[in-house]
């Protein structure tokens, strides 16, 4: 939501209401827009802070707890602003000026001068608000239907671009939770809206929510007139906050022209004043505890950027951008066909039972993955295209590394090798060495053993066991093709 001022009861039944229910059901992430607000609002800033503070008062009001949800302010989570730049390189312009509301809003706010970067590009701003939680639905009424099919759009674009795996792309296309908004005209008849001067806001006291429905137009300009509560903003409160037995009170009196709009408009006071006088205590209460705000942001902050930032990691790598902590591992290989990322250095590894970890890039058929290794527990992966490949690790010592393992169903063996100064080296050993030399490793109590030597004259040799003649395995250092 756009922190435009204190919100009114057309959000709330548009929008706040259904999310009350979604927080019990979806893990939910909600936002106040701020960025959003200075598309069209850019010419006077000075409010936008408080009314951001304003508006969380209002959804606390109504009932969104934030033990159930995330409730974030958008300007703190500066990964959508990161996303959105990504997808500005990739959208093309008529994408943008086909959007409906881009044309109508400028219709709309005469006065405004929209020809703005910023207010073309801001249908994208939500695609990467979206995105970048990797969501599966987006709740929004008809009018924002064609925003959630932009976003679609942008994310497989995206994915054809820059997603490695077909099968797995790599941002999600999010779905439309389509909801149902009662109908709620302001008290002028016309759309209930801040700057038409027409809404009963949230916040308002009871006197004020009494004088707005006793000025109310309604549907009956003469005592005789039948009218109709769907076409009536009074009738329309009813609608939404009074119970049957009273609904259906107005209903008859009102088209059959039993009732003065006088009664009408005290019950529709009743009725609605009795659902805000809960949001307005509430509210209260939550005004008062300004720590709690506070508290509430940062919770929600923390958790939205934990989850955007796994997105742009994911989203950085598969652009290809710098990534200042791998800079010694791209410049020792630089190889189109590098699958398997193993550290350059691992000196300062704090944890000595993790302190070998390497990433994976398509093995799994999967965005790449960091996973830790241990010396005593050996690891497997299928490769995408069904290898199994087994890692093994091993320190130096006595001049060489000792690699033990078992499984002889391995297609490929990686031996991660850490000598002395605290460099991996990296074997990755090709079907064919185990193929050929299988029957020739030493055996000790059902384990292979194996021993990776380095010899003077700089050539890493395999040795196999006794009278089995070395194998030189300089060649397979950091060389992934046999995963491909
Ligand atoms: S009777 Fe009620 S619903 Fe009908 S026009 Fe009057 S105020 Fe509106």
């Amino acid at each position: 939501m756009r922190p435009t001022g204190k919100l009114h009861l057309g959000n709330y039944v548009g929008a706040l209401q259904n999310w009350v229910k979604l927080q019990h059901s979806h893990e939910c992430f909600f936002f106040i827009a701020d960025w959003h607000a200075l598309t069209t609002d850019y010419d006077d800033t000075s409010l936008v802070g408080n009314n951001s503070l304003e508006v969380l008062l209002d959804w606390l009001g109504a009932g969104l707890d934030p033990e159930k949800c995330t409730m974030f302010v958008q300007s703190h989570v500066r990964q959508h602003a990161e996303l959105h730049l990504l997808f500005s390189m990739i959208t093309p312009l008529s994408w943008l000026e086909r959007v409906p509301s881009y044309k109508d809003q400028q219709e709309n706010l005469q006065g405004k001068d929209l020809l703005t970067y910023g207010f073309l590009g801001y249908p994208l701003l939500q695609a990467a608000d979206i995105v970048i939680y990797r969501a599966d639905y987006v709740p929004v009424g008809e009018d924002q239907v064609a925003h959630v099919e932009l976003t679609r759009e942008v994310a497989r674009r995206f994915n054809h671009f820059f997603s490695r795996s077909k099968s797995v792309p790599l941002l999600k296309e999010p779905q439309v939770l389509l909801t149902a908004t009662p109908k709620l005209l302001g008290t002028d008849k016309r759309k209930m809206s801040k700057s038409y001067g027409n809404s009963i806001l949230l916040s308002d006291e009871a006197a004020q929510v009494e004088e707005k429905i006793r000025n109310s137009v309604t549907d009956r300009p003469k005592l005789t007139d039948h009218g109709s509560p769907d076409r009536c903003p009074v009738g329309n409160l009813h609608q939404i906050f009074s119970d049957r037995e009273r609904l259906v009170y107005i209903t008859e009196g009102c088209t059959q022209a039993t009732i003065t709009c006088v009664e009408c408009k005290v019950l529709a006071t009743q009725s609605t004043d009795a659902h805000l006088g809960e949001i307005r205590e509430l509210r209260r209460q939550k005004a008062q505890n300004p720590g709690l705000l506070k508290e509430i942001i940062e919770h929600g902050t923390t958790n939205a950027a934990k989850v955007a930032e796994e997105t742009m990691v994911a989203v950085r790598e598969a652009i290809g951008l710098l990534n200042v902590a791998e800079v010694a591992g791209l410049v020792r290989k630089q190889s189109d066909a590098l699958r398997l990322r193993v550290p350059a250095s691992i000196a300062g590894a704090k944890d000595d039972e993790e302190r070998w970890t390497i990433r994976t890039d398509v093995w799994l058929d999967r965005i790449s993955k960091t996973y830790p290794l241990r010396k005593d527990r050996p690891r497997t992966f299928i490769t995408l295209r069904g290898r199994k490949v087994g890692v093994h690790t091993a320190s130096e010592k006595n001049g060489g590394w000792k690699f033990s393992f078992q499984d002889r169903s391995l297609n490929v063996l990686v031996l991660l090798a850490q000598d002395n100064d605290l460099y991996l080296h990296d074997y990755v050993l090709p079907p064919k060495i185990l193929q050929e030399h299988w029957k020739r490793f030493e055996r000790e109590e059902k384990k292979i053993v194996v021993v990776v030597r380095k010899s003077p004259d700089g050539n890493v040799l395999l040795h196999l066991g006794e009278g089995v003649p070395p194998i030189p395995i300089n060649q397979y250092e950091g060389d992934y093709s046999a995963l491909q």
